[in-house]
C-alpha cells in the first residue's frame, strides 16, 4: 500500500531523548485534515501529548503505529517554509524541535489544553460515574482525579463506548466574535410579515422596518442602540425566519479608534536615491542580497524603508519591518499606519495575548501585506515576501536569550534567501560583524552620510566629574548641566535626561562597615525600592523590607546609594523645584498604555523634562527639546563584556541623536569620569569609522568578534562542586576532540556566579572553523540528558552571545 496516511509528529515533550518526529497513523476520519502545519493530539507512552505534524509520508521504518488521536486546527498554523525553518533554528541553536515552533506561533497557540470527559449516549453508567456526571453530558477530567475513582472503572466505560475523551485547548484569550443580524427574506417578503405581526409589537414592527430600508448586516449590539429595544423584541423574528443571526471575528486591534493622517511619500534626495536604488532593483529582481544601510538618525532611513516597502506592496508581495522593541513607539507605528493604512499589522510586546493573535491572525490570512513588531514578527507567516528590514540592526534585543537562542538577523537572512528578497540592516552604529561584512563586500554598503534639512549632529561637550569632585561639588548634576537645564526652563524649551540604569540602581550600604544588603539566592546586591520602601533581587524577585540597622555591625547609618532615576527625579525637584519632570522608567511605564501617555504628556509641553533609562533613547522626536544630558557616560563601560565600549559608542549617539532634529540646534552634555575612553570621545564627535577602526584592533588582539566566532556554555548546578566539576569535563572532552585552532577557556565561575541558588561555571570557546561543533555539543547534552530533565543540572549553549554574564 502506498497511501500517504502515515503523520511525522514533533511531540511537546522537551527533552534530548524525544527530539525528533515520530510517526502516527492517521485514522480515515482524518484523512484530509491531517496535513503538514496542524497541531494533533498524540498518544505517548502513558499520556496524550500536543504536537506539530511536519510530514505526512507512506511509509514508516515501524509496523505497529498508533493512530492520531485528535486535530486541533483545520488549516495549517505553520507553513511549510515556517517547518522547514524550525528544522534549522533546531539545528543551529541546538535547541528543540518543539521550542523552535512554540517561538513562531502567538502564545494563544500555545495554550495548555484540558481533557474532558464527554459522555456518549443514554445508558446507565457504574454509580459511581453517574453520580460524578449529575446529568450533566460533559464534564471535567480535573472532576472525574478529584472524586477519587478508579481509572480501571473509567477505562471500562471508555472501552464500552459510554464515554469518551476529548482534548479542549483552554485559553481565556481566543476569537473574540460578535452577533450580527441580517435579514431573513426579501424586503417584499419582510413588508408583508409586518402586516401578520401583532398590533403591540411595535418594536419589532421597528425592526422589520429598519431591515427593509437597510438590508445589510449589522451588529446585534449596534442595532439595538440605534433602535433602543432589547433583544426580547428581536427574538421572535428571528424564530420566524424574518432575520437570521450569525457570529461574524472581530479584531481587538489596538490602534483602531486612533485616526492616522495619511503622509505621502517625500521626492528623496540624491543620497536616499542612491541608497534605495539597490534595494528596489533587488526587488525587482527577486534577488536575494543583504544590505546595511549605515546613516545617522535623522538621515532620512525611515523614509527609504517606506518607499521601499511600497514598491513590494505594489508588486503584490508582502514585507516584514522589524524594530527593537523600545523603539516600537506610538510615533513609529503613525509613520507606518499614516503611510499605508490598514495594510499594516503591528505586533508588540504591550499587546495583549488576544490582541497579538488577531495581529497574527491578519497576516495569516492575507488581509496585511505588511508587519511592523519586535523581534519575533520575523516569524509572520507571510507566503510572498518582497523585503526584510531590520532597523537597528545593532540592538541586542533582536537576540533571545532564551530557547531556542536565535538572532533575529539570522533568520532573516535565511528567510530572504528562500524568499529571494533583499534584506536590509539599518543603522547609525553597526555592530562590528556587520560593518566587517559590508567593507569585505559580503553585504552591500548603502550610505547617508547627511541630516535632512541640512541640520548638523548636535555638539556635544564632555564633562568630566572628577573635575567636579575636586571643586566640591558632590551633587550628581555638573555645573555645566545644571546651568544649560535652568536655560531651557528660561526658554521654555525641553529637556531629556538620560540615566542608564545597568549597573547604577539604588544599593543599601553600611557607611560605617561597608556591609551590602545581597541576595541570599543570588551573587548581586539586592535594589531599593522606594516606594514600597523593600529591598529586591532582580534576578529571582526575592524581596525584604529594609533593614533599619545594620545587620553586620548594628549601626543605623545603613542607608541607600547608587543614582536610581527616582533618585534623581528627587535631586531634580530639590534643585529646580519649579521644573515640571516626567520619569520614564519600568516602573512608571508598567501598566499597559503608561509609556503612550508620559510620552504624549511631554509632547504637548506638559513637562519641561523627560527623565528616563535605556527606553527614552530611541525613537523620541520631539520639537522642543533642545538639550539632552547623560548622567553617566560611563556605566556601561565597567561590564564585563568585550561590547562594552561597542555599547557605549552606540548609546552616546542614539542619545545624541534625540536633540536639535527640528530647527533649534540641539545642544548635548555628557558627564563621565572617563572623558579620556575612546568610546566616550570618539561618540561625542560623532566618528564610526574611527571608533571602527580602533575597536577592531582590539577585538583582533583579543581574539573576538568579528575575527572569531563565539560559543558560551554555562553550566549550573545547586551544588557548586558539582557545576565546576561538569565544565571542567565538558571542556576537557572539548579540548581533545576541538582542532587546536579553537581556543577554550574555562572552566571558570561566571560574572553572575549564582543565580536563583544555583552556582554558574562557564567556558567559552574562540574559534574561525569548527564543523564538528556542534555535533560534539550534541553530544554532550545526550551524556547529561538524564541530570537535565531531572533539572538539578542545567547546560545553557549560546552560539554568538550577547549576553557573557
Ligand atoms: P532616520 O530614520 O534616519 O532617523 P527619518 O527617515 O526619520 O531618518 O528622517 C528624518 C526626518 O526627515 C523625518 O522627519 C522625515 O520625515 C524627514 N524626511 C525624510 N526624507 C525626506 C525627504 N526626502 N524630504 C524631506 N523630508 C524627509
Ligand atoms: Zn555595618
Ligand atoms: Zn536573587
Amino acid at each position: 500500500m502506498n497511501n500517504i496516511d502515515i503523520a511525522r509528529v514533533v511531540v511537546d515533550v522537551p527533552s534530548s531523548q524525544t527530539n525528533r518526529p515520530f510517526d502516527y497513523r492517521i485514522p480515515d476520519k482524518y484523512q484530509g485534515i491531517v496535513q503538514p502545519g496542524v497541531r494533533v493530539i498524540v498518544p505517548f507512552g502513558p499520556r496524550k501529548v500536543m504536537g506539530y505534524v511536519v510530514a505526512l509520508t507512506g511509509e514508516s521504518e515501524f509496523d505497529k503505529l498508533k493512530p492520531v488521536s485528535d486535530v486541533l486546527d483545520l488549516t495549517p498554523i505553520l507553513t511549510e517554509e515556517l517547518i522547514g525553518l524550525g528544522k534549522w533554528l533546531t539545528e543551529q541553536t541546538l535547541s528543540f524541535y518543539i521550542s523552535s515552533f512554540q517561538v513562531m506561533l502567538p502564545q494563544v497557540l500555545k495554550a495548555k489544553y484540558r481533557k474532558e470527559l464527554w459522555r456518549q449516549d443514554e445508558e446507565l453508567l457504574p454509580e459511581a460515574l453517574e453520580q460524578l456526571f449529575a446529568s450533566r453530558d460533559v464534564i471535567d477530567f480535573e472532576e472525574f482525579e478529584q472524586a477519587g475513582i478508579s481509572y480501571h472503572q473509567l477505562q471500562k466505560t471508555i472501552h464500552d463506548g459510554l464515554i469518551d475523551v476529548h482534548y479542549e485547548v483552554k485559553s481565556k484569550e481566543t476569537k473574540k466574535t460578535t452577533r450580527m443580524i441580517q435579514p431573513g427574506k426579501e424586503p417584499l417578503e419582510l413588508e408583508e410579515a409586518t402586516i401578520d405581526l401583532p398590533k403591540q409589537a411595535v418594536k419589532q414592527k421597528e425592526i422589520v422596518q429598519y431591515f427593509i430600508d437597510n438590508p445589510e448586516p449589522v451588529s446585534q449590539k449596534y442595532l439595538l442602540q440605534q433602535l433602543s429595544t432589547t433583544r426580547a423584541s428581536l427574538k421572535p423574528l428571528i424564530e420566524k425566519g424574518l432575520l437570521e443571526e450569525f457570529k461574524q471575528e472581530v479584531y481587538r486591534d489596538p490602534y483602531q479608534n486612533r485616526e492616522f493622517e495619511r503622509t505621502e511619500p517625500f521626492a528623496l534626495t540624491e543620497e536616499q536615491q542612491e541608497a534605495i536604488a539597490p534595494v528596489l532593483t533587488s526587488i525587482e529582481e527577486d534577488r536575494h542580497e543583504v544590505m546595511l544601510l549605515h546613516g545617522v538618525t535623522g538621515s532620512g532611513k525611515t523614509e527609504v524603508y517606506l518607499q521601499s516597502i511600497q514598491q513590494v506592496i505594489d508588486k503584490g508581495m508582502e514585507a516584514v519591518m522589524l524594530v527593537p522593541e523600545i523603539a516600537l513607539t506610538p510615533q513609529m507605528v503613525e509613520r507606518f499606519k499614516g503611510r499605508f493604512g490598514s495594510r499594516v499589522a503591528v505586533m508588540h510586546s504591550a499587546l495583549s495575548a488576544g490582541e497579538k493573535y488577531d495581529e497574527w491572525r491578519k497576516i495569516q490570512r492575507k488581509e496585511v501585506q505588511v508587519v511592523v513588531g519586535a523581534r519575533s514578527a520575523i516569524f509572520a507567516p507571510f507566503t510572498n515576501l518582497g523585503i526584510i528590514i531590520i532597523d537597528e540592526e545593532h540592538e541586542t534585543s533582536y537576540k533571545q536569550e532564551d530557547h531556542p537562542r536565535y538572532h533575529a538577523r539570522d533568520v532573516a537572512i535565511y528567510r530572504g534567501e528562500r524568499h529571494q528578497c533583499p534584506v536590509v540592516l539599518g543603522s547609525a552604529t553597526p555592530t562590528l560583524e556587520t560593518f566587517a561584512r559590508a567593507k569585505k563586500g559580503n553585504y552591500r554598503l548603502l550610505t547617508l552620510s547627511k541630516r535632512m534639512n541640512d541640520a548638523t549632529m548636535p555638539e556635544v561637550e564632555l564633562v568630566d566629574m572628577r573635575e567636579e569632585l575636586h571643586a566640591g561639588n558632590r551633587s550628581m548634576f555638573s555645573r555645566a548641566l545644571m546651568e544649560s537645564i535652568e536655560e531651557r526652563l528660561r526658554r521654555k524649551e525641553q529637556v531629556v535626561l538620560f540615566l542608564n540604569r545597568r549597573g547604577y540602581s539604588t544599593f543599601v550600604m553600611c557607611r560605617d562597615c561597608g556591609y551590602v544588603s545581597e541576595c541570599p539566592h543570588c551573587d548581586i546586591a539586592l535594589t531599593y525600592h522606594r516606594r514600597q520602601e523593600r529591598l529586591k533581587c532582580h534576578y529571582c524577585g526575592y524581596d525584604e523590607a529594609l533593614p533599619s540597622r545594620c545587620p553586620e555591625c548594628e549601626s543605623d547609618s545603613i542607608r541607600y546609594f547608587g543614582t536610581g532615576t527616582q533618585k534623581v527625579e528627587e535631586n531634580l525637584q530639590q534643585l529646580l523645584p519649579e521644573a515640571r519632570v516626567v520619569r520614564m522608567d519600568v516602573d512608571t511605564t508598567r501598566r499597559k498604555g503608561a509609556h503612550e501617555k508620559l510620552l504624549s504628556q511631554f509632547g504637548r509641553g506638559e513637562a519641561d523634562i523627560l527623565l528616563g533609562t535605556q527606553m527614552i533613547a530611541k525613537g523620541l522626536d520631539f520639537q522642543n527639546v533642545t538639550l539632552v544630558g547623560v548622567l553617566t557616560a560611563d556605566s556601561l563601560l565597567n561590564l564585563p563584556d568585550f561590547r562594552a565600549a561597542e555599547k557605549t559608542f552606540q548609546l552616546l549617539t542614539q542619545v545624541s541623536g534625540r536633540a536639535g532634529r527640528h530647527l533649534k540646534p540641539g545642544e548635548v552634555i555628557v558627564q563621565t569620569y572617563t572623558p579620556e575612553h575612546y568610546s566616550i570621545e570618539l561618540a561625542s564627535q560623532y566618528d564610526y569609522t574611527q571608533f571602527f577602526n580602533h575597536e577592531m584592533k582590539l577585538r583582533k588582539a583579543f581574539q573576538y568578534p568579528p575575527f572569531y566566532f563565539l560559543t558560551l556554555i554555562t553550566v549550573s548546578h545547586p551544588n557548586q562542586l558539582k557545576a565546576q566539576e561538569v565544565t571542567q569535563k565538558i571542556c576537557k572532552f572539548l579540548k581533545g576532540k576541538l582542532s587546536d585552532r579553537a581556543t577554550i577557556l574555562g572552566p571558570t565561575p561566571s560574572a553572575l556566579a549564582r543565580i536563583k541558588d544555583r552556582y554558574r561555571f562557564q567556558c567559552m570557546i574562540k574559534y574561525k572553523q569548527e564543523p564538528e561543533q556542534r555535533k560534539l555539543l550534541k553530544k554532550v547534552l545526550h551524556y547529561y540528558d538524564e541530570e537535565i530533565r531531572k533539572n538539578e543540572l542545567q547546560i545553557s549553549i549560546d552560539f554568538q552571545p550577547y549576553q557573557l554574564m
